[in-house]
């Protein structure tokens, strides 16, 4: 048998299910008949009114970019399946007493705005016009469907441009003032017709062409060629489309919204797509239109059920009698058709399984549906249906947690922009990157890191961004571009570094040299001026619009999934806290536990400080450990606040590790003062002091303070430090233990590279953390374990996990360390860069590298575990909260996860989709 190309569309399904040997599953029909062409077959299958079709296959197309031809054998199996439309139909293609009509559309495989335009009305010529004007007894519609066919035809399949076409009809309308197209006179029309061939004729030397069949075999390339049209291959490259697919051309009989009141055209989504909700249908529609007028803006769609309606007429403040008589819903105007509509809507969710977006159009009171997809949505959207369609019990559960997209749950964590807050909208630009931001206008990228450092949030402004900015946009709040689309360097640094960013934001014009921008109207936005921008709507705003932490309490959609997330999940998720209000809060996302809590961050507390230089200038032990009382309290007092928030519930503490001279001012200011001082004050106490602190900065300064005396060294080489901290921590837990909270400390060793700076440390940690347990006199637990953050200890795994009774990846050094990278040099300097170039699949701290720094953590799980087989595992680096990462953690087998806040309920939700995925 000859290869199929063409499809009839009534028999599609069964026809392939021949040609392949087996019933094909959606996603295959979509591989050869595009997305709406198996819609077109499905919809036609289940029974919806579907104008009879066919779809010429994508590998057709396939076969077409290759050689440049038809397919052998392609042109005669379209001329059979006209033919089979001809007899559904009883028209004929341009016989001229009854013609066929149809409209060529593309269609791959997925959904691609960039390709071509659908043409319409096709088959019409002066004959088969006057044939369908005879038959409608309608003469002014058919000139408007020859009209736009001649249109569509010269600017889609010959590429001269629609403007010069439109541009005559709105100088007719202005000759007749008039203000819509349906107004036109049909004088108007016909001579309209007449102007469109004779600018057709100057424009290519011959005559529009009158034949349908040279029109069908022109649009058909056409399509094929639009494959291939810049635009689709940039949308392509985007989308990480692969360009080997092709499209489908779906070849689809005529039917017409535009043939008087009782026609009209319209799209419906089978729920809402922004809040998933599906009390009624959401959807628009015009009387008396055709094809795109929906979305061409000119008219004012009416809605297609009665609560939309109602609920738009609310919102445009119109009142219920105008809404009545001038926008009525369909489900007013045409009770049958919309009852109608109800029940295809409620089949076709049910054979797609998902939220559907329908094309339909009524002609002459009879309904047709044209199109059908999976419909686009938000993350509020997407979490809500997904939870809804489970209940309904059209999906199953483990299918709606497979469909939640990590990227939507961490969207729903975002801070955004109170709704009740009062805003100026100065502007409007693409929402490239979501979320919300609010803070100073700077409009260079060197001044923006600067003034973040001084502590103040900066949105960064730019006529467009470059490399060289990337430093500045990380330490900003927000990024807004006047120039550049949702993949231009802006938006794609944004995305990756989950920064709010509007870009292209046309109406603004920024004069960076000026340090100001321009807004509509005049309004002029100078440096130091605060903004704020909207990264979900692409909204800029003056001045500081009121933020709003994500409510995820009231989120009650996201809060089932993530039940049944937990239901399935292996991997335990706990969270990265220093303080008692962070441990609280994650909590509430779902937390089993803390996997890292910094204890120097609370060192940084202004009231500890003092005591902390106190401690490292200490010249005598007796000094130090008289700092060292000092600072007890401070860190005991959050312990215990974390221990109550985690009751029940494990709390890794890691002892101190921070380069020591963070503490102390920077080395170069301080030789500065102590040249000034020497210059203007030689005998000042203030010089001493100084000098004093210069000698130590000077003792404590490290050529490379990452690889310096951190973690374990530190507690090594300053006696007295980890044991006060672990003395603070164990008289916190046995403080909260006599309070009945039930405690669980675990002490983290960090940064060990060999194993006897676990042994040295955890002995000499252990003897205190007795020590403490009995003067309490309380027996609380007392775990000791150490975190994998240097090569070395991965690879000495057997040896360290003999004494050690956990092991916790700290991903964020052991990157570090397996690169030989220091992230912020790296990250500022080159990494992006490398990314960029694709040097780098992507960029190593956010996503763990598997191959390298995975290989490590693979080799310390095995001879860990074989070394101590009840030793437990967990991460607690940044890639705690990295859907990948997660997913590579559940495959090498580690317990838990550790992560910040809110990232917890990514955690879980990715948790879950791994165990699913590989199960
Ligand atoms: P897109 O891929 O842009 O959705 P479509 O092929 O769906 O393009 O067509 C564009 C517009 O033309 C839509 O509004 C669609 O409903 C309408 N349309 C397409 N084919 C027909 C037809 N045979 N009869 C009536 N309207 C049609
Ligand atoms: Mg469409
Ligand atoms: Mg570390």
């Amino acid at each position: 048998m000859a290869k199929r190309w063409v499809y009839l569309s009534r028999n599609a399904k069964e026809t392939l299910t021949e040609v392949l040997g087996h019933e094909p599953a959606l996603d295959e029909m979509k591989e050869i008949f595009g997305g709406k062409g198996a819609g077109l077959a499905a919809m036609t299958a289940a029974g919806a009114p579907v104008p009879p079709s066919f779809t010429i296959t994508t590998e057709a197309c396939v076969y077409y970019m290759e050689t440049g031809e038809f397919p052998e054998g392609m042109w005669e199996q379209i001329l059979e399946a006209m033919q089979d439309i001809e007899e559904q139909t009883g028209k004929q293609f341009g016989d001229p007493e009854n013609p066929l009509l149809v409209s060529v559309r593309s269609g791959a495989r997925q959904s691609m705005p960039g390709m071509m335009d659908t043409v319409l009305n096709l088959g019409l010529n002066d004959e088969t016009r006057a044939a369908l004007a005879e038959l409608t007894d309608n003469e002014w519609f058919s000139y408007d469907a020859y009209r736009r066919f001649v249109t569509m035809f010269s600017d889609i399949v010959m590429h001269f441009d629609r403007e010069h076409f439109e541009e005559r009809l709105d100088e007719l309308k202005h000759k007749e003032g008039v203000r819509t197209d349906p107004q036109v006179s049909l004088e108007g029309m016909v001579g309209l017709v007449q102007e469109y061939k004779g600018m057709y004729k100057d424009e290519f030397g011959e005559p529009f062409p009158t034949d349908p069949y040279k029109q069908l075999d022109l649009s058909i390339r056409a399509v094929f060629d639009s494959w291939n049209a810049p635009r689709a291959v940039a949308y392509r490259e985007h989308e990480d489309i692969p360009h080997h697919w092709g499209t489908a051309v779906n070849i689809c009989t005529m039917v017409f919204g535009n043939m008087g009141n009782d026609s009209a055209t319209g799209v419906a989504f089978s729920r809402s797509p922004s809040s998933g909700e599906h009390d009624y249908l959401y959807g628009e529609f015009l009387v008396n239109a055709q094809g795109e007028d929906v979305v061409a803006g000119t008219r004012t769609p009416q809605q297609v059920s009665l609560e939309g309606s109602r609920e738009w007429a609310e919102r445009q403040g119109i009142s219920e009698q105008e809404r009545k008589s001038g926008y009525p819903s369909l489900e007013e105007l045409m009770p049958d058709v919309y009852a109608q509509y109800l029940r295809i809507v409620d089949m076709l969710e049910r054979y797609y399984r998902d939220m559907q977006d329908m094309e339909f159009t009524i002609e002459r009171g009879t309904l047709w549906m044209l199109q059908t997809r999976t419909g686009k949505r938000t993350a509020k959207a997407a979490v809500k249906i997904a939870v809804d369609l489970a209940n309904e019990g059209i999906i199953s559960r483990t299918e709606a947690i497979m469909r939640a997209e990590p990227e939507h749950v961490e969207q729903l964590m975002r801070p955004s922009f109170d709704p009740d807050a009062e805003k100026q909208r100065i502007a409007r630009g693409l929402n490239a990157s979501p979320g919300a931001a609010v803070g100073i206008a700077i409009f260079d990228a060197g001044r923006a890191a600067e003034t973040a450092r001084q502590g103040k949030d900066v949105i960064l402004v730019r006529p467009e961004t470059s490399p060289e900015d990337v430093p500045g946009m990380l330490a900003s709040q927000g990024v807004l571009t006047q120039k550049g689309g949702a993949t231009s360097h802006a938006a794609v640094v944004a995305r990756g570094n989950n920064i709010p960013c509007v870009a292209g934001c046309e109406e603004i014009t920024v004069e960076s040299g000026n340090r100001r921008f321009t807004a509509p109207g005049g309004m002029v936005v100078s440096e130091g001026d605060t903004i704020s921008i909207d990264g979900f709507t692409g909204e800029v705003f003056l001045g500081a619009v009121d933020l709003i932490e994500a409510d995820y309490s009231r989120q009650t959609d996201l809060i089932t999934l993530l039940v049944w997330a937990d239901e399935v999940r292996s991997l335990g998720v706990r969270t990265n806290a220093d303080y008692p209000v962070d441990a609280r809060r994650a909590i509430d996302f779902g937390a089993e536990g803390i996997g890292l809590c910094r204890t120097e961050h609370m060192f940084f507390d202004e009231r500890a400080r003092d005591a902390v230089v106190r401690m490292i200038l200490a010249e005598t032990q007796e000094e130090r450990d008289q700092a060292l009382d000092e600072m007890l309290p401070f860190q005991e007092q959050d312990f215990e606040g974390i221990f109550e928030a985690m009751d029940g519930k494990p709390v890794i503490m890691r002892l101190i590790d921070p380069p020591m001279h963070e503490f102390l001012p920077p080395r170069e200011e301080l030789i500065e003062e102590v040249t000034r001082l020497r210059c203007t004050d030689p005998d000042s106490e203030d010089l001493a002091e100084k000098e004093k602190m210069l000698r130590e900065v000077n003792n404590l300064w490290e050529v490379n303070p990452m690889m310096g005396l951190r973690g374990c060294r530190a507690g090594i080489m300053y006696k007295g430090l980890t044991e006060m901290q672990t003395r603070a921590y164990f008289q916190a837990a046995c403080r909260c233990a006599k309070r009945g909270i039930d405690v669980h400390p675990e002490v983290m060793i960090p940064l060990v590279g060999h194993v006897n700076e676990l042994i040295l440390e955890r002995s000499k940690l252990e003897e205190v953390a007795q020590q403490v347990i009995e003067e309490e006199g309380i027996e609380v637990p007392a775990i000791f374990g150490t975190m994998i953050e240097v090569p070395r200890a991965a690879l000495t795994a057997g040896e360290i996990a003999g004494h050690a009774q956990f092991f916790s990846f700290g991903t964020n050094d052991l990157t570090q360390m397996t690169y030989g990278y220091s992230r912020d040099d790296a990250e500022g300097k080159f990494l992006l860069q490398y990314v960029e170039r694709g040097i780098l699949p992507n960029n190593p701290f956010q996503t763990l590298d598997q191959v390298g720094v995975g290989r490590l953590m693979e080799i310390c799980v095995e001879d860990g575990r074989a070394a101590n087989p009840d030793i437990e595992l967990g991460i607690c680096g940044e890639h705690g909260g990295d859907p990948d990462s997660i997913d590579f953690c559940h495959r090498i087998g580690l317990d838990y996860v550790s992560c910040s806040p809110y990232r917890v309920p990514v955690a879980r939700l990715a948790a879950a989709q791994a165990k699913l995925r590989h199960e």
